[in-house]
């Protein structure tokens, strides 16, 4: 297994702000980055070569395709005609199938029943006739989520004791264009976790300590790393079974597994992500190898690093204008800021991080 030359070029899917903090990794190696994006973005700024095109602009693709080494993506939605288009012209990793199951709630349920690894209880909606048949038979509060394009709480519908399923049907649907979603059973869970897992291309995986998500408004307020109160038990459970994940997608690079932890300890995995995963972010300064260059080490056939903690740390997003509050993290000497570049401040819209590290 040759890694990838230094100067190679690493094409990247997707212009935010994954792509940007993959960008500054790269170049750290040594590597290239070439992004191809609909618009300028975040990680447009800091990369010189860029393709501005659809995903659906085949020309557009070839010559992307022609420029780069290897490919990997920090956009959950790449069509998977693009995906497969690139993968028969240079090595896509994580691959085609990783990502078309990743992408859709359907696929990426039904993959994790047949590894046998636990979620809520669930079913396939296609109307309002299932989400009522589902409602009675996994009992409410229930949750219907669209199976695709759904992010951070959008395309997602309660289920509650009195209300009507059609309403919920009617509140994704404008959400959800092919017209399906699952249900999901309510979860009685404790606390919110998640593992990053690497994967190289030998096989070999190391993954990063489990942590603890707190969301706010159903977007990741903050995350600490390791987490604070995993037993080493729920720790080591919740990384075989990132393992297993990784190992049955045959994922080239990097995939996060977000999971439910119950109050025995007991994991239910909610959601995966075969790209850097904003619960992460903390691993830039609290790790001794990001998961950016984690990252690139794995999708150019490097030796993956040392993804364990070197101290206690806390991530917390910066969203809307809590990104122009700059100076309250500058002047704190454990905080290390990380502004994405946006132009625009939106309300809850992600503009950058903080990463706090207990001092030794
Ligand atoms: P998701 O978009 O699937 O990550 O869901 C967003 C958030 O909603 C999760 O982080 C949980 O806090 C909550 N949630 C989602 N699904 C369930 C469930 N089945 N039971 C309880 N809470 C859930």
């Amino acid at each position: 297994m040759t890694p990838l030359h230094r100067g190679g070029v690493i094409g990247v899917l997707g212009g935010g702000q994954l792509g940007r903090m993959l960008g500054h990794a790269a170049e750290q190696l040594g590597y290239r980055v070439h992004v191809l994006s609909p618009r300028p973005g975040p990680a447009t700024q800091v990369t010189p070569d860029h393709t501005l095109a659809d995903y659906e602009d085949e020309a557009a693709l070839a010559r992307f395709a022609d420029a780069v080494d290897v490919v990997t993506s920090e956009f959950e939605n790449v069509p998977a005609s693009a995906a497969a288009f690139l993968a028969a012209r240079v090595p896509v990793r994580p691959g085609p199938r990783a990502l078309a199951t990743c992408q859709d709630r359907i696929a990426e349920k039904t993959f994790l029943r047949e590894a046998g690894i636990p979620t809520a209880p669930w079913g396939e909606a296609h109307g309002p006739a299932d989400v009522a048949r589902l409602a009675e038979t996994l009992g409410r509060p229930c949750v219907l989520k669209t199976a695709r394009f759904g992010y951070d709480g959008k395309g997602q519908a309660m289920v509650k004791a009195g209300t009507d399923p059609a309403d919920a049907w009617a509140t994704i649907a404008g959400h959800a264009p092919d017209a399906a979603g699952v249900v999901e059973g309510w979860v009685d869970f404790s606390w919110e976790a998640s593992v990053v897992v690497a994967r190289g291309l030998d096989g070999h995986t190391v993954c990063y300590p489990l942590v603890e998500n707190r969301h706010r408004d159903h977007i990741l307020h903050e995350t600490l790393a390791p987490a604070p109160r995993a037993t080493p038990d729920v720790a080591a459970r919740a990384q075989a079974l990132a393992e297993r994940v990784a190992q049955a997608l045959d994922i080239v690079g990097l995939i996060a597994v977000e999971l439910f932890v119950g109050a025995d300890g007991d994991l239910r995995v909610n959601e995966l992500a075969a790209r850097p995963h904003n619960s992460g972010h903390w691993s830039m300064n609290g790790a001794r190898v990001s998961q950016f260059e984690q990252c690139i080490r794995a999708i150019t056939g490097n030796p993956l690093g040392d993804a364990r903690a070197i101290a206690p740390t806390r991530m917390v997003n910066l969203l809307g204008d809590e990104v122009l509050d700059r100076d309250r993290w500058l002047r704190d000497p454990d905080a290390h800021l990380h502004d994405y570049g946006k132009d625009e401040v939106r309300p809850g819209r992600k503009m950058g991080h903080v990463n706090i590290v207990q001092r030794g």
